[in-house]
């Protein structure tokens, strides 16, 4: 099973995509993830795109595709991935697309996420992530038994570092110029999957393994 997480930013794409890994028991690619873990070992690929990140601005293509590239083609991928953050343009949906030609497979399902803008700057504000080992938390959603703390790692939780609100509001128009046509462009394939993204993790969760079990 080949998904795509579509959604804007703080729509919970990386929490659902961890529950849906674990129980199809495929592997997440997050290229978000990949950067930011690139940027913390302060390697040349995470020194790139750190300034990117760190503006709300897209990442350039071809770092982009390289990652995915270089990942999909593991062998832990051959029975399925869920593709989280990725792809952003246009240009890396076709990029994709003939990847996955060459190894004839093609994407399953696109599960898009869906939630009004004010909600999702709610979502944002409250992300706090662990400096130490990444577990996500959220103060009203998701919240660690000690505030602050990690409940994995008992390290210190932080917000993100493209969480100030320039670099969020950034990220929208990003969204919406560059990300946003992605919806119509599966929708003509006839695999976009809309999902709202109202309510609990759980609920939400429950509307999207009825999508899966019903494709
Ligand atoms: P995320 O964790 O998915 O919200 O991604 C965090 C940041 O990583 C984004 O704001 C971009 O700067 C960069 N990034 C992640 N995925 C992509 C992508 N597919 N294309 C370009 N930049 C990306």
């Amino acid at each position: 099973m080949r998904i795509i997480f579509l959604g804007p930013p703080g729509a919970g794409k990386g929490t659902q995509a961890k529950l849906i890994c674990k129980k199809y028991n495929l592997p997440q690619i997050s290229p978000g993830d990949i950067l930011r873990q690139a940027a913390k070992n302060n390697t040349p690929l995470g020194r790139r795109a750190q300034s990117f990140m760190d503006q709300g601005l897209l990442v350039p293509d071809d770092v982009i595709l390289g990652i995915i590239y270089e990942r999909i083609k593991q062998a832990d991928c051959e029975a399925g991935f869920i593709l989280d953050g990725f792809p952003r343009t246009i240009a890396q949906a076709d990029a994709l697309e003939d990847m996955l030609l060459k190894m004839n497979s093609e994407i399953d399902f696109v599960l898009s996420l869906e939630l009004s803008e004010v909600e999702l700057v709610k979502r944002l504000s409250g992300r706090r992530v662990c400096d130490t080992c990444g577990e996500e938390f959220h103060i009203k959603f998701k919240p660690s038994h000690t505030p602050g703390i990690c409940d994995r790692c008992g390290e210190h939780l932080i917000q993100r570092s493209d969480a100030s609100e320039e670099a969020v509001k950034k990220r929208f128009v990003e969204y919406r110029e560059k990300t946003s046509p992605l919806v119509y462009y599966y929708e003509r394939q006839n695999k976009l999957h809309p999902i709202s993204g109202d309510g609990t993790i759980q609920q939400i969760f429950t509307r999207i393994q009825r999508v899966l079990r019903a494709g």
